[in-house]
């Protein structure tokens, strides 16, 4: 899970703990609207409920009347509202001209509250808000876990009322009820449930996203809602009509379904959106933690539309669906500016996309957020001191070498040194760092541009990826001139990548001489929090997965296992974590790569040397329980 920090007196609702109860409320709180429109509200709502009878409404209208808090008196929601924005000035979430440009849009947009355009504008995020809300109004958080697996009153409080209020029933806890809010300020929803149940009802705000995913699972239905098939299929008789399929692009159906597909992906954390018709079927993949999964078949009709309103959000011709397109746009999803890269590439069954998620806030650039293990960040930033040679980071794709590499690059900030980077293409700026893009239509190779930036008198020189004899050669000889050149390269150990930039052509005695180290890494998954459990011993578990590696020095115990629940889609897992291994060339180790040692040669002097494997490491990782050890095998192999 996403761990985000939680302003110090924040407490969070999970399973079995207790609420507060929503009368402690702090002074000057008042419900959010005046008596009468509140019960006005209250009636169109139970009215155009089939299921209310008359006589509920007669009752809710009498206990209106009764109610201490529903007299209609002086109203200060102001009050709390303004409470809210200092609230967010103080956590450093927003500045005053931002919540003061808030409030003034709210009001001219009718009677709108400030906290409630923060998350359109883009100003905070959906749970930075909800932090901010449970410290102002003293109520606890709601967690992830604390919903129920079946919906509690499904009669009383139906799916359209769960939905329309933003509101989920939690738990009963003796005569009270807990309920989750997504507007916490709007007291007249736990009033209704109150009546409704017959319950008190204490309650807890929600994470907007926590709770839709939450009453998505309660009350399963197609996501992106259903648009007339008869309607797109009369529209697609005239598909090869350009102008037809923008006007179709721009109907409030395909918007909102491209917008819904979005939202989905962003909230399940996916990298990837896969956009497929095949001859049947139109199919939606995303990819989270590496993995594909299906989110459902859509008409294939629908296809071109979804694809020219992709299209047309990355400023792409929609005209030209035989040839591929890249492009790219933003857009905020719950409050968060994201960037999405789109490439379209047609196919036998028509055009299909994908779609990277690009959330730089989701980057931070944190060994500790990255999960690599201290010994091999406390090697790699060691190896960042040096003044000049070459720093490697290898992996497969997809195994988060840049990330790492930005990190690096990260924690040294603040010191004098002038960095340079070169990458194809430059997908998150960094902070003091000349970011240069590559360009190879224009001969603007990642050598060429080494080159000219060698001149500029650069101290570390970020190459994005040593991808062919000439860069490879170019940055060593960098290095060589009193340059600190860092660089990755596509291989799976620390050992392999001397000998593969041996197989580039770079010459044994320059690679001796000026590799200062090596970190190999994987990206595993994490196992999920809330389903994780103990099972097994760590030598049972090694027999059946035919490790062979010794267990001498390995953490012996039980280990944990991937179960699956609703968080995690069943998988088990959910996120991921670097492990790895950091060779740091030995004097022998130095002797082997001069006399052209195979990789296995030196990599068995590597360990001599004290070297920690990648098995080693990412077994001791599982046995803290933060991933299992079939995950590690499955990463990283068997040694
Ligand atoms: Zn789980």
């Amino acid at each position: 899970m996403q761990s985000t920090k939680t302003p110090m007196n924040v407490t969070i609702l999970r399973r079995r703990d207790s609420c507060h109860s929503s009368s402690s409320l702090p002074e000057g709180y008042k419900p959010q609207s005046s008596r009468d429109s509140a019960l006005s509200r209250f009636l169109r709502r139970f009215r155009s409920n089939a299921s209310s009878t008359y006589d509920e409404v007669l009752k809710a209208e009498s206990q209106f009347e009764s109610e201490e808090g529903n007299k209609p008196d002086s109203f200060d929601l102001e009050c709390v509202v303004k409470r809210i924005g200092q609230g967010l000035q103080q956590a450093g979430l927003c500045t005053s001209q931002d919540f003061e440009r808030a409030r003034l849009g709210a009001a001219g947009d009718g009677h709108l509250r400030a906290d409630k355009v923060l998350i359109p504008l883009g100003l905070v995020k959906e749970r930075q808000l909800a932090e901010i809300y449970s410290q102002v109004l003293n109520l606890p958080l709601v967690a992830p876990d604390a919903y129920p697996k079946t919906p509690l009153f499904p009669d009383l409080l139906p799916e359209s009322f769960v939905r329309e209020t933003k509101s989920v029933p939690l738990a009963l806890d003796g005569p009270a009820l807990m309920l989750a809010l997504a507007d916490p300020l709007d007291r007249f929803v736990s009033d209704v449930v109150s009546i409704r149940t017959k319950c008190t009802v204490r309650t807890g705000v929600a994470v907007p996203f926590e709770l839709d995913s939450a009453i998505n699972r309660l009350f399963p239905k197609n996501p992106a809602g259903s648009i007339s098939r008869k309607d797109l299929q009369n529209d697609l008789l005239l598909e090869r009509d350009i102008e037809r399929l923008k006007d179709m692009a721009s109907e409030a159906p395909i918007i909102r379904l491209v917008s819904d597909i979005i939202q989905r992906a962003v909230e399940m954390r996916a990298s990837d959106i896969h956009l497929e018709p095949n001859s049947k079927e139109f199919v939606i993949r995303y990819r989270c933690d590496g993995l594909l999964f299906d989110d459902g078949r859509r008409p294939v009709a629908e296809a071109p539309a979804v694809l020219s309103r992709i299209k047309i959000m990355a400023n792409l011709d929609i005209a030209e669906r035989r040839l591929p397109q890249d492009g790219r746009f933003q857009m905020s999803v719950r409050g968060t500016e994201i960037d999405f890269r789109v490439s379209t590439m047609p196919s036998t069954s028509g055009e299909v996309a994908v779609l990277r998620i690009l959330d730089r806030t989701a980057i931070t650039f944190d060994f500790e957020r990255l999960g690599l293990q201290r010994h091999l960040v406390e090697a790699f930033q060691k190896a960042l001191l040096h003044p000049n040679g070459v720093v490697l980071v290898t992996g497969p794709t997809g195994s988060g070498k840049t990330t790492t590499l930005y990190t690096g690059l990260n924690a040294l900030g603040g010191t004098i040194r002038n960095v340079v980077s070169i990458e194809d293409p430059v997908e998150y700026r960094l902070d003091g760092v000349r970011q240069i893009q590559t360009n190879e239509a224009i001969g603007l190779t990642f050598s060429e541009i080494l080159r000219s930036v060698l001149r500029q008198d650069p101290d570390i020189v970020m190459v994005g990826e040593l991808r062919d004899t000439e860069t490879a050669r170019t940055a060593l000889q960098a290095a060589s001139t009193g340059h600190l050149v860092l660089s990755t390269l596509h291989t799976n150990s620390a050992s392999g990548a001397i000998t593969r930039l041996r197989d580039m052509g770079v010459e044994g005695y320059l690679v001796a001489q000026l590799l200062v180290g090596v970190l190999a890494q994987r990206l595993v998954r994490r196992l999920c929090i809330y389903c994780k459990r103990q099972g097994g011993e760590v030598e049972q578990t090694f027999n059946r997965l035919g490790v062979t590696a010794s267990l001498s020095n390995v953490a012996t115990g039980s280990v944990w296992e991937a179960v699956g629940c609703q968080y995690c889609r069943n998988t088990g897992y959910s996120g991921r974590l670097a492990v790895g291994e950091f060779l740091e060339p030995s004097n022998l180790v130095r002797e082997l790569i001069l006399s052209n040692a195979d990789e296995r040669t030196i990599r068995a002097q590597a360990s001599k040397d004290g070297m920690i494997t990648m098995l080693r490491s990412g077994i001791d990782v599982a046995c803290t329980g933060e991933t299992s050890i079939e995950e590690i095998v499955k990463q990283v192999g068997r040694d």
